[in-house]
């Protein structure tokens, strides 16, 4: 399948062809077809999948054959609204690069800066909005922006709206759409608060697509578990980064403070680092992003919810500081890694305490991850823990012990035991 089969016109062609882009993913595949269809769609997918082409491309198409308005003043006819400012900014990077060769004008519209130029782009008119919810309400509520022209609605990652309290937020937008038109509903995960939300957005017979990367991700990715004690985990971390000073690296961690105290400790090992985080202004989360992206910051803290925004082509390393509690949560940590065809690796930290997160991650993957018992801070069991953390499911047995041996791996071993990641690589 090529994107020529799609249906799609020669200026998108051409734009997808400059980006290198052969083949359409999955989900593209899929949603296009429905899409200039005209038909509403439900798609459970995250980023990584090639998402945002899925749906900015259909859209492009149609607005470019229904005409686009160069002489008269413009008028919204397509909004995107998404979570975070580096969503929103990546969404309209998008638009603008498949757009390149129409006439489509599209502007992003973010809190957390001044509103003055936001407001000066949409006085010169536009086709195509890109919007976080806060902003978005704010221009509107000050007369900058109408929906009633609104012929396409696209609601970007719904769950992490819903994390992020948007909810009341997105009642207010949808109350002001008009009923006539094509809407397009993504999220990672369907809970049934989230399946309500589409209900509300969506007409009443929608298409669905669900793109499951669970598998592909973690095929793609080279994995490695590291046993080690809590109170080690800097060292270990200080270690494989110092082995590793060319390579781009995420690393990331469960709470925010955690986040920050991790930035402190690589500084003392003269590391530099930057955390993004839900407590760090719009500023800050979006210097460290772009340092990051432009390789001027090699190590990268995030916290899971920071960290969607996510898109950096090549990058080699994630590190997984802390296991997460919730499976899911590790897929999506690892496909920042590998993404589109590129392939990467994925390390995860584990602690005596963390051994039941592991179990969980390797039976939803269907995988063992290979252990590497060769580093310099292994785990000798004897790890004192004081608090059982919250959702702990650790049987009595294992309590305050690791079972003195490092090479177990919660139960699920397999792999090779031997393998060195961290080592010196090109
Ligand atoms: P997304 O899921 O929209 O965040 O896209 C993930 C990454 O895949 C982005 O860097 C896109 O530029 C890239 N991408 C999207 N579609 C394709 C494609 N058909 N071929 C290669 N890369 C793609």
């Amino acid at each position: 399948m090529t994107f020529k089969d799609l249906g799609l016109i020669e200026p998108i062609l051409k734009a997808l062809d400059e980006q290198g882009y052969t083949q359409p993913t999955p989900i593209q595949e899929q949603s296009i077809p429905i899409l200039l269809k005209g038909d509403d769609l439900l798609g459970c997918a995250q980023t990584g999948t090639g998402k945002t082409a899925a749906f900015s491309i259909p859209i492009i198409q149609q607005l470019v054959n229904a005409g686009v308005d160069t002489k008269g003043k413009r008028r919204v006819k397509a909004l995107v609204v998404t979570p975070t400012r580096e969503l929103a900014i990546q969404i309209s990077d998008n638009f603008k690069a498949y757009a390149k060769h129409t006439d489509i004008k599209r502007t992003v519209i973010y809190g957390g800066v001044k509103q003055g130029s936001q407001v000066n782009a949409l006085r010169g008119g536009v086709d195509v909005l890109i919007a976080t919810p806060g902003r978005l309400l704010d221009l509107m509520q000050q007369g900058f922006i109408t929906l009633q022209h609104i012929e396409y609605f696209i609601l970007d990652e719904a769950d992490q709206m819903l994390d992020m309290g948007f909810i009341h937020d997105i009642k207010k937008i949808i109350a002001k759409l008009p009923v006539k038109r094509q809407s397009l509903f993504f999220s990672a995960t369907m809970a049934k608060e989230i399946v309500e939300l589409a209900g509300k957005i969506l007409s009443s017979s929608p298409q669905r697509v669900t793109i499951q990367p669970k598998q592909a991700t973690a095929e793609k990715v080279e994995q490695a578990i590291y046993f080690v004690q809590k109170v080690d985990k800097p060292k270990l971390l200080v270690h494989l980064l110092q082995e590793n000073p060319s390579s781009s690296c995420l690393v990331f961690s469960r709470t925010k403070h955690g986040a920050d105290k991790i930035v402190r400790i690589l500084a003392k090992a003269k590391i530099q680092a930057a955390a993004i985080h839900g407590n760090k202004s719009q500023n800050q989360r979006q210097k460290a992003l772009n340092d990051f992206k432009d390789g001027k910051l090699k190590v990268l803290i995030a916290t899971d919810i920071a960290a969607r925004g996510i898109d950096v082509e090549d990058l080699a390393l994630v590190i997984n500081y802390d296991l997460p509690n919730v499976p899911e949560t590790y897929v999506h940590r690892i496909g920042r890694t590998g993404r589109a065809s590129a392939s990467g690796i994925a390390l995860s930290f584990c602690n005596g305490e963390e051994k039941p997160y592991l179990k969980d991650i390797q039976k939803l993957i269907n995988q063992s991850i290979p252990v590497v018992d060769n580093h310099p801070f292994p785990d000798d069991g004897t790890e004192v823990f004081v608090k059982a953390p919250q959702q702990q499911r650790r049987p009595k047995t294992e309590r305050g012990h690791s079972g003195g041996n490092r090479k177990g791996n919660g139960g699920n071993t397999g792999g090779n035991n031997k393998k060195r990641f961290g080592a010196k690589r090109n």
